[in-house]
Formats: C-alpha cells, sequence, structure tokens
C-alpha cells in the first residue's frame, strides 16, 4: 500500500496497532508533508525497526519518472509519471513573476535541478497543474485527456505525491510550490472523495500547509457535485469550464451537456457563492468561429449577469483530435472587452507550454514533441 493514500487518523489507529507510542504517527506525518521524506532510511528519528517494518508494509514511490520537457523560455517544466500499474499522468509547473532579468535558461540546467534564484521572491509564483485521473470519462472534444478516455482515478495519495515531487524539487533551490490548480488530466469531481482527501492532506497546517486558497479546482461542471462542495464550505477556489452559452452549442463540444443543463450549472453556481460567498471562475477555450464572437460575448455577460464570477479566457490550444482553431489575439481582445463593457470581468489567460504540449487541454500522456 501506497504510504501517502493514509490520512493522519489512520496512520494513528495503525501504529497504535503496532504498538507504538502515539506521538509516531506525528512523527511521520511530519516527516511525510514537512519535511519530504521519501524514503524509510530519511526517518532517522524513528527507532531502526520501525524504519524496516514501514519499508516492508509500504511503498514510498507512487510513480516513476518516465521524462520530462521544459518549454525554450524555461519556465514550464512538463513531467510524465508512470504509476505503478503503468498508466500514464502529468503535472505540470509553472514559473510567473520573476523578474525579467533571471537569465531564460534557469529551468534547463541538468535535471531535475532547478537553478538556485536565491529564494521566492515578492510576488513570484510556482503554480503546479496537477492530474486527478489517468485520462478522462467526459470527452469534451477538444481535450487531449478528453480523446485518450478514461483509464482509472488516482488515489489520494498518487495525487498529493505529484505536488511532494515537485516541492522536492524546488526545496532544493530554496523554492516551494505556492499554487495548485487540479487542471491537468482528469475531472476532479468524477473523483471526488479521493480529490477531496487529497486537498485536505495538502491543507493540513501540521503537515504540507498550503493554504486552500492556493488551490483552484476546475470542474466540466458536474452538478451535484457543485452543491455538495458547496455544502463543504472549503476555501478552496472553484472554476466552471462552460466553453458556450447555449446547450445544443455545448453538446458539440462537451458531451456532459446531455446530463446537465447550463441554467442547472449556473444554479448549482448561484447556490456556492451563497453558501461560500466565493467568486466563480468560468473558463472558456477561446476557438476560432465557434465561441469567440462578440454576439456570443453579450450573451454570456447576460448570462452571468449578476452572479460572483469571472470569465478565464483562453484561445484554444491546438490537440490532434480536434480541428479547431485558437481564437486570435484581436478577436480575445474584442470577446474580453464585450465582458467588461457588460460588467463582467474578464482576463485572458497567458498561453504556457504550448510548444511542449503542456497547456490546457494538451495533456495526454504521450510525449508527441
Ligand atoms: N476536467 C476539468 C479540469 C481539467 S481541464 C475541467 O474540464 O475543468 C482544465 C481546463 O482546460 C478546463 O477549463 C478545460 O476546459 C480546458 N481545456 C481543455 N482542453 C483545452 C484546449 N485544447 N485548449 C484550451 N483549454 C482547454
Ligand atoms: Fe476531461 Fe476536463 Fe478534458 Fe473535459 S476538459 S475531457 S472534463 S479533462
Amino acid at each position: 500500500m501506497l504510504l501517502y493514500d493514509l490520512d493522519l487518523p489512520s496512520l494513528s489507529n495503525l501504529l497504535a496497532e503496532w504498538g507504538e507510542p502515539a506521538y509516531r504517527a506525528r512523527q511521520i506525518w511530519q516527516g511525510l508533508y514537512v519535511h519530504l521524506y521519501d524514503s524509510p532510511s530519511q526517518f532517522t528519528n524513528l527507532p531502526a525497526a520501525l524504519r524496516a517494518k514501514l519499508a516492508e508494509e509500504f511503498t514510498f514511490t507512487p510513480f516513476t519518472v518516465k521524462t520530462f520537457l521544459d518549454s525554450s523560455d524555461g519556465f514550464t517544466r512538463k513531467t510524465l509519471f508512470q504509476l505503478s500499474d503503468g498508466h500514464l499522468i502529468e503535472a505540470v509547473l509553472m514559473r510567473y513573476g520573476d523578474p525579467a532579468d533571471e537569465p531564460p535558461s534557469s529551468l534547463r540546467d541538468t535535471p531535475p535541478k532547478f537553478k538556485d534564484t536565491g529564494g521566492s521572491r515578492r510576488g513570484a509564483r510556482r503554480t503546479l497543474c496537477i492530474s486527478t485521473q489517468a485520462g478522462c470519462a467526459m470527452g469534451c472534444v477538444f481535450c487531449a485527456t478528453g480523446q485518450l478516455g478514461f483509464k482509472r482515478h488516482l488515489t489520494s495519495g498518487e495525487i498529493v505525491a505529484q505536488v511532494l515531487y515537485y516541492a522536492r524539487m524546488l526545496k532544493e533551490v530554496n523554492e516551494s510550490v505556492t499554487n495548485v490548480v487540479l487542471m491537468g488530466m482528469g475531472e476532479p469531481f468524477h473523483n471526488y472523495d479521493n480529490v477531496m482527501a487529497a486537498i485536505d492532506r495538502l491543507n493540513d497546517p501540521d503537515g504540507y500547509n498550503l493554504g486552500a486558497r492556493r488551490i483552484t479546482l476546475s470542474t466540466v461542471g458536474l452538478v451535484p457535485q457543485i452543491r455538495r462542495f458547496a455544502d463543504e464550505k472549503r476555501q478552496v477556489n472553484l472554476a466552471i469550464s462552460l466553453h458556450a452559452v447555449d446547450d445544443d452549442e455545448r453538446l458539440a463540444i462537451m458531451p456532459v451537456a446531455r446530463r446537465y443543463k447550463i441554467d442547472e450549472v449556473l444554479d448549482a453556481c448561484r447556490y456556492y457563492i451563497e453558501k461560500t460567498h466565493r467568486r466563480v471562475t468560468f473558463e472558456w477555450a477561446l476557438i476560432s468561429g465557434v465561441n469567440d464572437t462578440p454576439e456570443v460575448a453579450a450573451k454570456l455577460a447576460k448570462r452571468l449577469a449578476g452572479l460572483l464570477c469571472h470569465v478565464n479566457a483562453i484561445p484554444l490550444n491546438p490537440t490532434a483530435g480536434y480541428a479547431g482553431q485558437a481564437a486570435s489575439r484581436q478577436r480575445a481582445e474584442l470577446f474580453k472587452q464585450t465582458l467588461e463593457q457588460a460588467g463582467i470581468p474578464c482576463t485572458i489567460r497567458m498561453r504556457r507550454g504550448i510548444e511542449i504540449q503542456a497547456g490546457c487541454g494538451q495533456l495526454a500522456g504521450a510525449f508527441v514533441a
């Protein structure tokens, strides 16, 4: 069994069964999530017999690193992990906000070391995009993961371990993962329990201690889960992949639209906002001639009127299985302006990692560089 799959109460129970004193569980917990140990031999504060028992009963490595790719500007790294049963998942680190004078080759040293930039500077973000499933069952036509189909859910430990992997790497250069987005492969709300267990583990003040507000979950819009998430009131940011204002148009690119109408999704968002008083982000992949016209923007603004929200628009990233093209820069700007004039805040997201197939929707578990 994977040690990272246990929460603290289960670990405590297990150690009690083994006849260990109560404080051992916390020592192990801190070893894993504060000191970022990934092998039994690093737990030098534990008796040798207990270390041996841990090594015997648990796995410490949920995956092996198959390969990694850095973008040519050196600020984005995508790593391909092979899970113990052979499935492939990916996680992408994006470095933002570094001073302009930083040499662009900083990420391209001999792997897997990063150049020491003297610690995270003010405002510098290290955002990690992680996977929650191998493949995805939702089948959005424009998404490489959707084109791949569903392989399996990730366990909570496999989700958390992606963060720990990059955290260890950054720690060597006095940096840390500052933000986590659940926007890699998979639909987080389709794997609800494991994803929430992973979030709670990352968030644990006695463990990894990543603030909930630094975590963003993106969903295709599974209505019952949005409501459940609202009831549970975690302070995690919620993003909804909308991509269309009209049910038929949405259905043409997102099979999930057959199950949930846009009205139901927006009602669930209203419920979420009521319960949490938090702003919802709507994601919008701008596809030329499909959903990037000023008319669509005007309709969208009407539908979102009065909602505490914000639109994140990103020109479509190319994928092998979909012929749609990215909206032009002018169209994207016009889309943003139309929304903003109608009172809906909108950001055009920078395209990151496109040439290494690390952009949104390009993660397919195959390195086709
Ligand atoms: N399954 C979740 C999270 C993973 S996808 C979801 O769909 O929300 C993360 C984001 O990338 C989603 O908003 C998704 O719609 C978007 N996306 C998928 N394929 C894309 C592409 N080819 N170009 C731009 N964005 C894409
Ligand atoms: Fe799955 Fe999200 Fe891709 Fe749709 S966009 S197929 S929900 S990963």
